[in-house]
């Protein structure tokens, strides 16, 4: 690893190699006025002809980092991409840029392949797009061995680990790029920034002299929300309501809970489709395409869904279950605001989750070794969902980086919560399930401590034990709560071999001889209800426009769908979210002024600039 050579400034860069200045071309074909964090640095890594692994978050602008050295360079980019959806996606927005781009996929007519390849040979195409089991097919090769190549790029280079959860054999096979291919620049980009996985990276893809570029991985614009749950369902409505009129993805962990929930929130008003891997492929893929296409859409899925989402106004993020890992968590909530506007993440999750989640590891077939990384795992999301203190710190400070104390944009900033000591009713807790021998579970042990009389107490002669009604002075609510916070704090855990029993853990003495203190937060879901309620917000207010200026955006927003449904793209295709936010409240009326605009470039306002500003002049 060496570092980043600090050649001059990025627009002083010209190397006869180049056949446009970067930032020239960022300006003419993206109409972006500069480039964003670290992506100059990243290009003009590149350009002067070294490798590069780029980790930045969801959102940061990965693709242009290969994009434009791409248009920049002589020759044709290569860019390895693991899902078709998401190849097609890029080269539609390309195109849309009026940049030469396609994709080789196994579904093309044979009429369809050969253009492309002749277009290929012809030196017509700036960037391919190319599933990771083609390149390394001879084909490939031979196709390839008659064409310049300048930059190979690698997308979601993650999935060249077993480590994360997107693992893709065929990609195992990129090695294979830097010997077919000496002297060609490599750049591997994903969003997953652990080191295990950047290791397995490097490796694999032998991409050890690789400078690597690293961006913080916090995603200011989406406020994160966890909330106990009480009814599901009704949270969950609560919370579409107040993105009516936008688009978004609810995870749920099972097949049968995604069809379910698709046609219940259908019968209550929103328009929603499943989507998960066991469907019909063509109903499935219709569904991720109406994702693509429409701006109202809710997508009720499982994590299946989710590489290959380029979609830049996804306004939130629901879990109904408790999600894989942490990093599973920040990818999937990662989906939300790409275009960097307001957008929200929201967990349900209860004690129901944890019970679940344990058997799953337990009762899994995984090694020891496996088992104690995946209880590593659940403990550290459990650790956010109980925090008391700021979530976005918690979760930055789990991929090992710094942030405030107090981020403003998550429940418990907004809403702080509060904690009591919770030593004393924790300790009655651990003696009931200690004196009801850790045969039984959580109902049992809280209906001991209210002194519930009821028959099973009775049976055992539970009513006898002196912890009986010990805890009436806790609802049992609150008593769900202690034990749920028992639970993921480690003190004790689920026996599933024995029916869900409770069992105290080693950590449970310090607790009963007071040597540590127990400090809990004190949810109720009263506190929550009321946290939840709030006024339907129409999908541009949040992002502050005035009434005026919000009339306008929906006109140019109907004008967007209509040239979408012509051209047959999807409507952030056309204009992202942000560019008519722009338009809405610029009001640009001169094609200077609206080409000064960000992603309005020379391409897209030569085929429809005029028909957004005849709308602006009429509003
Ligand atoms: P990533 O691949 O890192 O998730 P994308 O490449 O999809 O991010 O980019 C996220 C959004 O930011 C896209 O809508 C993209 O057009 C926009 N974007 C990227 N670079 C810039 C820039 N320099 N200026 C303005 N917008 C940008
Ligand atoms: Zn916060």
């Amino acid at each position: 690893m060496h570092s980043t050579n600090q050649k001059s400034d990025i627009t002083a860069l010209f190397d006869p190699k180049v056949i446009e200045k970067p930032l020239d071309a960022l300006r003419r074909i993206w109409g972006y006025q500069d480039f964003r964090g670290k992506q100059a640095d990243v290009i003009r890594h590149i350009l002067a002809g070294n490798d590069a692994l780029v980790l930045f978050p969801t959102g940061k602008g990965k693709s242009l980092c290969f994009q434009l050295p791409g248009v920049c360079l002589p020759g044709v980019t290569v860019v390895v991409s693991p899902l078709v959806a998401l190849m097609r996606d890029q080269v539609e927005e390309l195109k849309a840029l009026g940049v030469e781009a396609e994709c080789l996929w196994s579904q093309q007519s044979e009429e369809e392949s050969r253009a492309i390849r002749s277009k290929l040979r012809a030196g017509k195409l700036k960037l391919i797009y190319v599933t990771p089991e083609r390149v390394v097919l001879p084909g490939f090769a031979d196709l390839f061995g008659t064409v310049p190549i300048s930059l190979i790029a690698i997308d979601e280079c993650h999935c060249v680990s077993s480590w994360g959860h997107n693992f893709r054999k065929d990609y195992l096979g990129l090695a294979k790029l830097k010997e077919l291919y000496p002297g060609v620049p490599r750049i591997a980009l994903t969003a997953t920034a652990d080191p295990h996985t950047r290791d397995d990276i490097i490796r694999q893809l032998e991409l050890d002299d690789a400078v690597i570029f690293m961006d913080s991985f916090d995603r200011p614009n989406i406020s994160y929300h966890i909330a106990e749950r009480d009814n599901a369902r009704t949270q969950l409505l609560r919370f579409l309501q107040r993105h009516d009129g936008s688009s978004g993805i609810v995870y749920c962990l099972s097949r049968r809970k995604v069809e379910e929930t698709a046609i219940w929130l259908n019968d209550h008003g929103i328009k929603a489709r499943p989507y998960h891997a066991g469907m019909d492929p063509n109903v499935k893929a219709q569904n991720q395409d109406a994702f693509r296409m429409e701006e109202e859409l809710c997508l009720v899925a499982t994590v299946a869904f989710g590489m290959g989402i380029n979609k830049p106004n996804v306004r939130y993020v629901a879990h109904l279950d408790l999600p894989s890992s942490l990093e599973g968590y920040y990818q999937e909530t990662g989906r939300a605001g790409r275009d960097g506007l307001p957008s929200e993440a929201l967990m349900i999750y209860g004690m129901q989750d944890i019970v679940q989640r344990q058997r799953m590891i337990d009762e899994g077939d995984a090694t020891d070794e496996i088992k104690r990384i995946e209880r590593a795992k659940l403990s550290a999301l459990l650790g956010i969902c109980e925090t008391a203190g700021c979530r976005r710190r918690a979760i930055l400070s789990h991929f090992g980086e710094s942030a405030p104390a107090h981020c403003g944009n998550c429940d418990t900033c907004k809403n702080p919560v509060e904690t009591w000591d919770g030593s004393e009713a924790s300790i009655k807790a651990l003696a009931a399930i200690y004196r009801t021998g850790e045969r039984f579970g959580a109902a049992h042990v809280i209906d001991v401590l209210l002194g519930k009389p009821t028959e099973r107490a009775q049976k055992f002669g539970h009513d006898e034990l002196a912890v009986f009604g010990v805890g009436k002075e806790l609802s049992v609510h609150a008593w769900q709560s202690v034990v749920r916070q028992l639970l993921a704090l480690g003190y004790i855990r689920v026996a599933h071999d024995e029916y869900g029993a409770l069992k105290l853990e080693p950590s449970a003495h310090a607790v009963f001889k007071k040597e540590v203190a127990v400090v809990l937060r004190r949810d109720t879901i009263d506190a929550v209800r009321k946290r939840e309620r709030g006024k339907p917000v129409a999908s541009a207010a949040r992002s502050g426009l005035a009434t005026e200026d919000e009339r306008l955006f929906q006109a140019l927003r109907a004008k967007r769908l209509a040239i979408s449904k012509e051209l047959g793209v999807a409507p952030y295709v056309v204009f992202p979210d942000t560019t008519l936010i722009a338009f809405a409240t610029i009001r640009p009326r001169t094609e200077k002024e609206m080409l000064a605009i960000s992603g309005v470039g020379a391409t897209k306002f030569s085929r429809y600039g005029l028909q957004f500003m005849e709308i602006i002049a009429d509003g």
